[in-house]
């Protein structure tokens, strides 16, 4: 596609050259010229009141979708436990298909799972698409993509969700490359359209630094996938659902990979995401030492440990104890943020907890936007302080 600039139409009004994103227009001779580097994006086409700025492509058609229909969840499961994102996309995904007058489905593959579909139906899936079959047994790309593409193909959904667990992160790209969609990662949030009936897929971009929303109008299903503790598990008490048994005849030649055998990593502490109380750390809380009294204070209210990715960095918290944009979502009852300062991407993670109490001595500190109780002050006072009145609490029973 190529854009050109009429000339005598053009009035150097410059609209144009603040609307190019790649600033590829410049002025000459009071007339907009596009540079070699222009994208062709279309972008000025719209903005130029003149239409002075004229492209040879023709208008993209949107193709008739009233067949896809659905809003599907792969259910993650591993040695049958279902995660927990699953449960929580199909919250999620009970509120897009209301809006939309849809079904929500299921995905649940594996080795004699079958009986997991309950589960997912008591979470309001009203299909459940079952392939139950040893070469699913573990997890493995190929396997797991080629069934979907079977059932994408099969059943025409409208939209596809997938947690971004290791597992997600893998099979996603995959399953939208086979079958020729787009994919938005790491959503924060979904909604639809009112007026288009799309899904809108909102994600941080630039560092965490501005919220983007993308939609897409083109192919279907429309995919996404969300990071545990993102969205909330609702329950449908009452739900009725089909399981519908898909046969798979994948031979195992076809896979490519073959699992010799599973080690399991040994896990220490309950997992953040699972936790009901977090006491997490910054750069404020200085050394190890600092961390030891946190600990302390974590073990006296039952919590775990969590921390920064500056921590995380220093070697003071355990990677897989870090919140935020590249480290977990998590939802807690009670987060408590000592010595951190509450950057955008550090907020993106624990923003769903029910209740934040924050302590840090900068009084103006962006974490105490979003605490429900600040505390400005020095945390090698706070902590301790809290520490002795909650043992005095226990010891008076
Ligand atoms: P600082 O910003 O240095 O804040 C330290 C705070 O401690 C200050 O507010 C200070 O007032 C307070 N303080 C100091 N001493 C005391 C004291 N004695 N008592 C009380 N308060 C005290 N960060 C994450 O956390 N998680 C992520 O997943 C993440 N992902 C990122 C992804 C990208 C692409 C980028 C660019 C950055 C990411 N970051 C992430 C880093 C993030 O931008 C911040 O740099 C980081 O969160 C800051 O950590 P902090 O609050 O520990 O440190």
């Amino acid at each position: 596609m190529t854009v050109w600039i009429e000339v005598d139409l053009c009035t150097g009004c410059k609209r144009c050259i603040k609307a190019c994103p790649y600033g590829a227009i410049e002025l000459k001779d009071g007339k907009a010229s596009i540079l070699e580097h222009c994208t062709s994006c279309g972008v000025c086409l719209e903005v130029c009141k003149e239409k002075a700025i004229k492209s040879d492509a023709k208008p993209r058609t949107i193709p008739d979708f009233s067949d896809r229909k659905g809003v599907w969840v792969f259910a993650e499961q591993r040695y049958g436990t279902l995660s927990k994102v699953s449960f929580e996309l199909l919250g999620k995904a009970q509120e897009l298909a209301g809006t939309l007058n849809q079904d929500v489905s299921a995905l649940l593959f594996g080795d004699q799972i079958s009986g997991l579909s309950e589960t997912l139906i008591k979470y309001g899936a009203q299909n459940v698409y079952v392939a139950d079959d040893p070469c699913l047994k573990n997890y493995r790309t190929n396997a797991y993509t080629m069934v979907i593409e079977e059932l994408v193909n099969q059943y025409k959904p409208n939209i596809l969700l997938m947690g971004a667990t290791h597992i997600g992160r893998d099979l996603a790209p995959r399953v939208s490359r086979r079958i020729g969609v787009g994919l938005t990662a790491d959503c924060t949030e979904l909604t639809i359209d009112p007026e288009e009936k799309i899904l809108l897929q909102t994600r941080p971009a630039f560092g965490g630094n501005i919220m983007a929303t993308i939609a897409n109008r083109f192919s279907r299903p429309q995919m996404a996938t969300v990071r545990p503790g993102v969205m909330e598990a609702v329950e449908k008490p009452g739900n009725k659902g089909s399981v519908i048994q898909h046969k798979v005849e994948i031979k195992e030649e076809d896979i490519g990979t073959k699992i010799l055998e599973v080690v399991m990593e040994e896990k220490k502490g309950t997992d953040i995401c699972d936790a009901r109380v977090l006491v997490a750390g910054g750069r404020g809380v200085g050394d190890s030492e600092g961390f030891k009294v946190l600990h302390e204070l974590a073990s006296l209210l039952g919590g775990e440990l969590a921390g920064t990715r500056i921590v995380v960095e220093e070697g003071l918290v355990p990677v897989e104890n870090q919140v935020g944009q590249t480290g977990k979502s998590v939802r807690p009852e009670l987060y408590i943020a000592c010595g951190i300062s509450g950057a955008i991407q550090h907020r993106a993670g624990m923003m769903n907890s029910r209740y934040i109490i924050a302590i840090n001595k900068d009084p103006r500190a962006p974490i105490f936007q979003v605490a429900d109780w600040s505390i400005v002050g020095d945390l090698n006072k706070v902590v301790p302080e809290m520490i002795a009145q909650l043992k005095e609490i226990k010891a008076n029973g």
